[in-house]
């Protein structure tokens, strides 16, 4: 796989380069305006904007924000991303009036030797996420007439088989970003090989999600701690009533299958936080699993679980976590979360945060980052990595030059 700094040494001035970037943020927009909340993602991707500005390319950025549905769709611009953008890099960044129009083809001319410009949200195009091979080729060649080299740095979308991922990437001449170097060379040290213990802690939203990380890492680690809203199907199948919580009834079964082949490697919370509702100034009530109130919400894991999966990490010597321990959005359910962060902090070993949720938790907790060994972009990207499944970003990456 060609890197960016192989791409730069065999001279990229005056060339223009179409980088694919994850700039996915966490945006609030209920003052009425867009507001980034967290903007890791964009702060992420200057290593590789800087050194390909420097060597005096003009660097056309792609990327796309939230789900729009394949059509120009405001609330989703990508306004407020090349304004921060800018401000990180101290130099203005144009945002295209389109993604690959005419718009696009204006932006990328004007374009000095060392500017940058951001193209319009990709996902404004519906091909961009097409099952149609055609459909994306064809955008595809769009985006490839805007450039001469392509570099993705887009970790947190390689595992998607997308236009400006995968298609383009056959197009032209091509890179691994240096987001993408770094995140592979972190991930590969925890699947070839991990110092023991290894420890893996899960939480987040949904288990069908991440079912098949469960089952494929569970006979390559040591433990394996589960907090979240995906602990709830795990409690069902173990016969607990979980009230009103996240449950995922269909897959209660699989639960119960993985729990009975993975004897004591799966670690479930003792204890969880139950509200009503989801509001910041919820009444909260801590209970034992087994006694979780009819119409009550568990949103976090309690202080009793905190030390559990304390005790477990104590001795590892490597850590992945990906997902939070609860709704660490909202004030009475963060404590989960950041006992189990600062737990992870604390390992005497290799400590990667994956998953675009718990690197925001990191930083919103106010917790140091560089307590982590690595904090990974890509949620569903780094998990499929773990997974080991062939990623076709990174596959395209590996494959000869367009
Ligand atoms: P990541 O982005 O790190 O991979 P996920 O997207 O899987 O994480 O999950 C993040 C979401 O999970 C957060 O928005 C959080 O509010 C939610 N969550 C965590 N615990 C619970 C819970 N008990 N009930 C409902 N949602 C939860
Ligand atoms: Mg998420």
């Amino acid at each position: 796989m060609r890197t960016v700094d192989e791409l730069i040494a065999e001279g990229v001035r005056g060339r223009r380069v179409l980088m694919r970037a994850d700039l996915n943020v966490p945006l609030d927009d209920s003052t009425g305006e867009r507001v980034i909340t967290d903007d890791g993602r964009i702060r992420a991707s200057l290593p590789t904007l800087q050194a390909l500005r420097e060597a005096g390319a003009r660097v056309v950025v792609a990327a796309h924000l939230g789900r729009p549905k394949g059509e120009r769709d405001d609330r989703y611009s990508l306004a407020p991303v090349a304004a921060r953008l800018g401000e990180l890099l101290g130099v203005e960044v144009p945002l295209a009036t389109d993604t690959a129009g005419s718009g696009a083809q204006a932006a990328v001319a004007a374009l000095s030797d060392g500017d940058v410009c951001l193209l319009e949200n990709v996902r404004f195009e519906a091909a961009e996420t097409s099952k149609d091979d055609d459909a994306r080729g064809a955008l595809a060649d769009r985006f490839a007439a805007l450039a001469d080299l392509y570099v993705d740095d887009a970790f947190g979308a390689v595992h998607r088989k997308h236009a400006s991922v995968y298609d383009v990437a056959t197009r032209l001449p091509h890179a691994a970003g240096r987001l993408v170097a770094t995140e592979l060379d972190v991930l590969t040290r925890l699947t070839e090989d991990p110092q023991r213990p290894y420890v893996v802690v899960l939480g987040g939203s949904k288990v069908s999600d991440k079912l098949a990380v469960i089952e494929a890492m569970l006979p390559k680690v040591d433990r394996l701690l589960v907090g979240g809203g995906m602990c709830f199907t795990f409690l069902a199948a173990q016969g607990h009533g979980v009230g009103d919580s996240l449950l995922e009834t269909d897959q209660v079964e699989t639960c119960r299958r993985l729990l009975a082949e993975a004897g004591d490697k799966v670690v479930l919370p003792v204890d969880v936080v139950c509200a009503e509702a989801l509001v910041a100034d919820a009444q909260v009530k801590v209970v034992p699993v087994d006694a979780i109130p009819d119409g009550l919400k568990g949103l976090d894991v309690g202080p009793n679980t905190v030390d559990l999966f304390g005790q477990h990490l104590a001795d590892a010597h490597t850590v992945f976590w990906n997902g939070p321990m609860g709704v660490f959005e909202l004030a009475p359910f963060t404590h989960g979360t950041r006992g189990v962060a600062t737990a992870v902090a604390a390992v005497d070993g290799l400590s990667v945060v994956g998953g675009g949720d718990s690197a925001a938790a990191v930083r919103q907790l106010g917790l140091d980052e560089d307590g982590y060994g690595h904090i990974s972009t890509g949620g569903g990207a780094s998990l499929e990595f773990l997974e080991g499944r062939e990623l076709p970003g990174l596959a395209v990456l590996s494959g000869g030059a367009g």
